[in-house]
């Protein structure tokens, strides 16, 4: 299976920092030249846990090393050049770090920190450690990017927030932003999604009912116990996400465990997550269905391990896995042909 191997942050001078988060970003833009930066208001705020972090993204992933900087570690002089290569595991076509007996990477230390940055600086981390636990959705105009909620951090900052979540311009510059029809379109009637889950004068199965109706998909009508055959039948990494679903086999019913708020900012990150994978494979109707299961699976999740374990658990399991999300998108699909 392929699992986006997202991986270790440790770039934790940047993501414990703000202003380098910032910098980060504005670099970030200058090299994908024209494209405007968008990310929900909360981004900044982000700030990696390190050694207090229980489910380290450094540790039970297979990190795989881009080949530009594989090739630089390949030539790092000294102690620490040989180190790295002990290290890595120069594999043809992909490179990876060998990972402990622990599983946790080899240059995690004891104090929950990056060996690689300590020793080379954070401009020499692999394009996965440096991104995680960030993702990015590209468009014709712009790059919008968000925190994962496969990062415990990431996962409590976006499920306390309080107010409604708000996209904001990372960089404001003069420019107009070039945006295609298609997208504007899809723009668009995702404003209305979002317009329709952060309406707080409706009850949280109203707006889920909404928001579907916006974009033409229906949850398939399946028994708690039928949808966790189908997530036992997906590839799993952790047991703990086994025992979940077991204990959640037992359930009647899926229900909203949580209060309103936590429910719409889990919605909100879905939709901002998945929506515009549609503009790809035409899939809007089954990823906005994809958003309501995953809040169900989730909220269902939360009553056994709490809601950010559940959120953290889930998004490691399923979302951080491309064959995971592709396989519910086409059971997704089947249901909703018959219901359209
Ligand atoms: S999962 Fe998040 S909080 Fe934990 S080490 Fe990685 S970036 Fe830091």
């Amino acid at each position: 299976m392929f699992f986006i191997k997202n991986l270790s942050p440790k770039c934790l001078s940047v993501v414990k920092n703000p202003p380098l988060c910032y910098i980060y970003l504005v670099v970030l833009r200058r090299r994908v030249k024209k494209l405007k930066v968008f990310v929900p208001d909360y981004y900044l705020d982000f700030e990696c846990i390190a050694e207090k972090c229980r489910h380290s993204c450094c540790k039970g992933w297979e990190i795989e090393i881009d080949d530009e900087t594989a090739q630089y570690y390949k030539n790092i002089p000294g102690e620490f050049g040989e180190k790295l290569r002990r290290n890595i595991d120069f594999g043809e076509g992909c490179s990876n770090f060998i990972l402990c007996e622990n599983e946790c990477c080899s240059f995690l230390n004891e104090k929950g920190l990056c060996d690689i940055i300590i020793n080379l600086g954070e401009d020499s981390l692999c394009q996965i450690c440096a991104d995680h636990p960030r993702f990015r959705n590209y468009f014709e105009g712009r790059v919008e990017i968000g925190l994962g909620l496969c990062c415990e951090a990431a996962a409590v900052l976006i499920l306390d927030k309080k107010t409604k979540v708000v996209l904001e311009a990372m960089i404001d510059d003069e420019d107009e932003e070039e945006i295609p029809d298609y997208e504007k379109a899809f723009f668009s009637l995702r404003d209305a999604v979002f317009e329709a889950l952060q309406n707080r004068s409706m009850p949280i199965e109203k707006r889920m009912e909404a928001m579907l109706k916006i974009c033409g998909g229906k949850l398939p009508e399946k028994s708690v116990s039928e949808w966790v055959k189908i997530f036992l039948g997906l590839e799993r990494l952790e047991e703990s996400w086994t025992k979940v679903l077991e204990h959640v086999a037992e359930e009647e019913s899926f229900c909203v465990s949580t209060d309103e708020v936590t429910a719409e900012q889990l919605l909100y990150y879905f939709i901002f997550r998945h929506l515009s994978g549609g503009l790809f494979d035409g899939r809007i109707a089954e990823r906005a269905v994809l958003a309501v299961l995953s809040f169900y699976m989730i909220q269902i999740a939360a009553k056994q391990v709490g809601i950010y374990e559940a959120a953290r658990l889930y998004s490691s399991e399923i979302e951080y896995s491309s064959e995971n999300i592709e396989a519910l998108l086409e059971i997704i699909a089947l249901e909703n042909e018959v219901f359209l």
